[in-house]
């Protein structure tokens, strides 16, 4: 955490470590050479990002078949693939670069060691987004997406179940979805994936989100984490503004604020959050 008059910037603001690692193997692949580099699917949600990584050749494709240059190199991102896609990728005849957090890939073995027991498996996390549509590919047929209470509690029963996590859930949602699944499961293995560094995010976010009179969420519109981060500092503060930009903030409200707490998602660069510091540090001088 940094401090200046009333002014917190969240320590675990900018990239997760996963993120960090898949951008920087896309910038490395591109000072080699190696041209053109298509990513599976946008490597983060934030535009401004993707904006700089396009204008350096580095591509996201949303299929195969837009793959058009095979010399270049394709890279799965952060979030990982099914292990069916995996293999058409291998098989495609091009150089493949596999940038999987390894924190997700602990969720995929996780999955698989239990799927290959016979045990059913429940994934907690948002049916649509790409990390869970990879887990989903490891349960061997008998995996279903859990997003809410409501959908914990219509579930059937089960002779043996795994619960696994999407890393980026709040663990409080995931701990109290996990005890209703297990009150129908004659066998139940209970594994809490959300990753360290979003539990670290969301531990610092509990902390000074509930004492500031203004949380501002840093992060792209489209991205699924921030959104959820917004959603937490909700909960606590009840001023909170998610923006993608400075252009996005209302003067008048950082003015009035005194406590202030920035955070931002996983996919925001750190450079980002500064830039909006920077803003608000200089409204909230320009007002004195
Ligand atoms: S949120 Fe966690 S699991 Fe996902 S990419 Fe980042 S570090 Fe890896």
């Amino acid at each position: 955490m940094s401090e200046e008059n009333d002014i917190i910037i969240a320590k675990s603001a900018g990239f997760c470590p996963g993120v960090k690692r898949a951008i920087e193997c896309v910038l490395e692949l591109e000072e080699q050479g190696n041209k053109p580099i298509y990513t599976i699917g946008p490597l983060i949600h934030n535009k401004q990002v993707t904006d700089n990584l396009e204008s350096k050749g580095i591509k996201a494709i949303e299929s195969l078949t837009e793959a058009k240059d095979k010399k270049g190199v394709l890279v799965i991102r952060a979030h990982g693939i099914t292990p069916a896609f995996q293999k058409e990728i291998m098989n495609f005849g091009m150089k493949v670069v596999d940038a999987t957090c390894p924190l997700v890939k602990k969720v995929h073995n996780v999955i698989e060691k239990y799927a290959k027991q016979g045990y059913d498996t429940i994934i907690v996390g948002d049916s649509k987004h790409a990390e869970v549509i990879g887990l989903m590919g490891y349960t061997q047929g008998k995996g279903q997406v859990v997003g809410n209470i409501e959908e914990a509690k219509n579930l059937q029963n089960f002779e043996k179940v795994n619960i696994v996590s999407q890393t980026t859930q709040k663990e409080a949602t995931f701990l109290k979805i996990a005890g209703i699944i297990k009150q129908k499961a004659k066998v139940c293995n209970i594994s809490n994936t959300i990753c360290h560094p979003t539990k670290q995010r969301q531990t610092e976010t509990t902390k000074y989100a509930k004492d500031a009179d203004l949380v501002v969420v840093v992060g792209g519109h489209h991205s699924a984490n921030t959104a959820r981060l917004a959603k937490l500092c909700s909960d606590l503060c009840k001023n909170v503004i998610h923006v993608e930009t400075s252009e996005e903030i209302n003067k008048d409200i950082i003015i009035n604020s005194k406590k202030i707490f920035i955070t931002a998602g996983a996919s925001t660069p750190i450079w980002l959050v500064e830039e909006i510091a920077n803003y608000i540090k200089d409204l909230r001088e320009k007002s004195k």
